[in-house]
């Protein structure tokens, strides 16, 4: 259940515009002197865990949870560690001892969350499907696996960096329709993808499956995740096996785990399937999961070009989306990643895939809004983008917002695009 509302002795935790209210509490690791420490988000600091720990304020919730998995591995459950600290942050009486081990989220450099062993990527957004489909297969964009599948393939988890780390521009084989032959060089077509991610908790045995229901309890939190693709080389190699180096080069994730508790008050029922869709199977099906498996969680994309930066300018927003609008629920895809017996371990990462609703403007990447190039997109500065030019950054920003409840944010994922790699220039 939600936390009881209470009021941080923290101020910038009580300003209505925040994404770390006393009630989010989102998990993240930092390093500092050199260490990486455990942390929760609250307002614009950081209470540092290991801190708190050391001081006895934690008993030993942070070695018993596992949560050092969150530096680590092995299994991780947040809840009971959060309610403490929702204790400390707002009685009074430990103002003393705790405001002293509260970092600036400004002093500290994020790390990833988790030690990442395996990240899967999911297509679980049935407008992008579709869109990306159309493009291909005007006739026939939505292949006949997909409402029945949730389609996913396997990410390259070396590459995952944190919100803000520079993406260098990949090189790969491409081919142009008209070119009698591919040729290597740097992509120009080189997009984002606005998605979700959600980290695993608990871990399956091998051989055993996860039952929907049970699905959740796998579940540590979500971030955002922008998985940048370069759509000429994929466009050439993805043929039979599917993506591979158009995606591996980076992804980019948000540093701090929201967790299930934080948005309990935003779950929704899932998007209703149109009249004629098949129902799940199942193993996919599970009456809890349709009446609250999704979650209403407001998704924006800026981009920020090299011209505006130098002239000063604020980011334009391109795009927003909900989370909502998904055919599948983090829980359906994360008892098929399991159903054939495929072992999930703490700090694997599962993203959704582009997340797109039906409107024009709420599509999560460049490949479906300038349709793959024909259309660019006009910025106000006068520039004009089918795909990312050397320079751009691009910012993603989630929400979630209800009346009656605090704005439970997850912060910023960022990345800017620098030129690809030549001798002499790393
Ligand atoms: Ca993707």
């Amino acid at each position: 259940m939600g936390l009881e509302r209470k009021r941080c002795w923290v101020e910038s935790a009580n300003d209505p515009a925040t994404d770390f209210p006393l009630e989010n509490l989102p998990f993240g690791v930092f390093e500092s002197d050199d260490l990486r420490r455990i942390g929760l988000a609250i307002g614009d600091r950081i209470l540092d865990l290991h801190a708190c720990e050391k001081a006895g304020l934690l008993g030993n919730l942070l070695s018993s949870q596992g949560l050092h998995a969150l530096a680590g591995d092995g299994p991780a459950q947040p809840p009971p560690l959060r309610r403490v600290a929702v204790e400390l942050l707002s009685e009074g009486s430990h103002r003393p001892q705790v405001e002293p081990l509260l970092i600036s989220q400004r002093d500290v450099r994020m790390l990833p969350p988790f030690r990442i062993g395996d990240y899967t990527d999911f297509y679980a957004s049935i407008h992008h499907a579709t869109n990306v489909g159309r493009l291909f297969r005007p006739d026939n964009p939505l292949l006949p696996n997909y409402k029945w599948v949730p389609i996913g393939y396997h990410g390259r988890a070396s590459s995952i960096v944190v919100s803000g780390a520079e993406i260098r521009r990949p090189c790969g084989q491409t081919k142009a329709p008209d070119a009698p032959e591919p040729a290597f060089g740097p992509s120009r077509m080189l997009d984002y993808e606005l998605e979700m991610g959600f980290f695993v908790a608990e871990p399956n045995a091998p051989g055993h499956p996860i039952p929907i229901d049970l699905a959740e309890d796998h579940i540590f939190g979500l971030c955002l995740v922008n998985d940048w693709s370069a759509r000429d080389i994929q466009s050439w190699e993805y043929q039979p096996l599917g993506p591979f180096l158009a995606k591996s080069f980076a992804t980019t994730i948000s540093p701090w785990v929201v967790t299930l508790d934080a948005l309990e008050p935003f779950r929704v029922p899932a998007a209703p399937r149109p009249d004629g869709d098949p129902a799940p199977l199942p193993y996919l099906f599970s009456e809890r999961d349709q009446q609250r498996g999704a979650f209403d969680i407001h998704l924006e994309v800026s981009l920020l070009t090299a011209k505006m930066r130098a002239a000063g300018e604020a980011p334009f927003r391109i795009s927003r989306g909900n989370l909502r609008d998904l055919y599948w629920t983090p829980a359906q895809m994360l008892a098929h990643h399991a159903s054939n017996g495929c072992n999930l371990r703490p700090g694997d990462l599962l993203a959704t895939g582009t997340v797109s609703g039906a409107a024009p403007d709420s599509v999560g990447c460049l490949l479906e809004r300038t349709r793959r190039g024909a259309e660019p997109l006009q910025l106000p500065n006068g520039e004009q983008r089918r795909f990312l030019d050397d320079g751009d950054e691009v910012i993603l920003h989630g929400w979630c917002e209800r009346d009656g409840f605090p704005r439970i944010g997850f912060g910023e994922c960022r990345g800017v695009l620098v030129p690809p790699w030549q001798p002499g220039n790393d």
